[in-house]
Protein backbone atom coordinates (compact mmCIF):
# COMPACT_ATOMS: atom_id res chain seq x y z
CA UNK A 1 0.00 0.00 0.00
CA UNK A 2 1.66 3.55 -1.21
CA UNK A 3 1.42 5.58 1.81
CA UNK A 4 0.18 8.73 -0.58
CA UNK A 5 -3.34 6.52 0.16
CA UNK A 6 -3.05 7.25 3.53
CA UNK A 7 -2.41 10.93 3.60
CA UNK A 8 -5.56 12.58 4.87
CA UNK A 9 -6.15 16.07 5.20
CA UNK A 10 -7.11 18.28 8.53
CA UNK A 11 -10.08 18.36 7.15
CA UNK A 12 -10.75 14.87 6.51
CA UNK A 13 -9.17 13.82 9.41
CA UNK A 14 -10.99 15.71 11.90
CA UNK A 15 -14.51 14.01 10.36
CA UNK A 16 -12.39 10.74 10.93
CA UNK A 17 -11.94 11.47 14.28
CA UNK A 18 -15.51 12.85 14.97
CA UNK A 19 -17.38 9.47 13.26
CA UNK A 20 -15.09 7.36 14.99
CA UNK A 21 -17.29 8.17 18.24
CA UNK A 22 -20.07 6.60 16.57
CA UNK A 23 -19.07 3.96 14.42
CA UNK A 24 -16.30 1.52 13.62
CA UNK A 25 -13.95 2.64 11.15
CA UNK A 26 -12.59 0.53 8.14
CA UNK A 27 -9.06 -0.45 8.63
CA UNK A 28 -7.46 2.15 6.34
CA UNK A 29 -9.18 4.75 7.53
CA UNK A 30 -7.76 3.91 10.97
CA UNK A 31 -4.18 3.34 9.80
CA UNK A 32 -4.38 6.59 8.01
CA UNK A 33 -5.55 8.85 10.87
CA UNK A 34 -3.24 7.49 12.74
CA UNK A 35 -0.50 8.41 10.62
CA UNK A 36 -1.76 11.89 10.12
CA UNK A 37 -2.73 12.16 14.24
CA UNK A 38 1.21 11.00 14.59
CA UNK A 39 2.52 13.69 11.80
CA UNK A 40 0.22 16.49 12.17
CA UNK A 41 0.93 19.11 15.37
CA UNK A 42 -2.84 20.78 15.30
CA UNK A 43 -5.03 17.42 15.42
CA UNK A 44 -3.97 15.62 18.22
CA UNK A 45 -5.28 18.59 20.56
CA UNK A 46 -8.44 18.43 18.56
CA UNK A 47 -8.48 14.46 19.52
CA UNK A 48 -8.20 14.84 22.50
CA UNK A 49 -10.91 17.45 22.79
CA UNK A 50 -13.39 15.24 21.19
CA UNK A 51 -12.63 12.33 23.13
CA UNK A 52 -12.64 14.43 26.38
CA UNK A 53 -16.00 15.86 25.53
CA UNK A 54 -17.25 12.16 24.71
CA UNK A 55 -16.22 10.95 27.69
CA UNK A 56 -18.20 14.13 29.91
CA UNK A 57 -21.32 13.33 27.92
CA UNK A 58 -21.57 10.14 29.36
CA UNK A 59 -22.76 6.58 27.65
CA UNK A 60 -26.40 8.31 26.65
CA UNK A 61 -25.00 7.03 22.88
CA UNK A 62 -25.16 3.39 23.19
ZN1 LIG B 1 -4.03 17.57 10.96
Amino acid sequence: MKITLLRRSCKESARLITARFDRQLPLADRIALRLHLFACKACPGFERQVRLMDQAMGRWRS
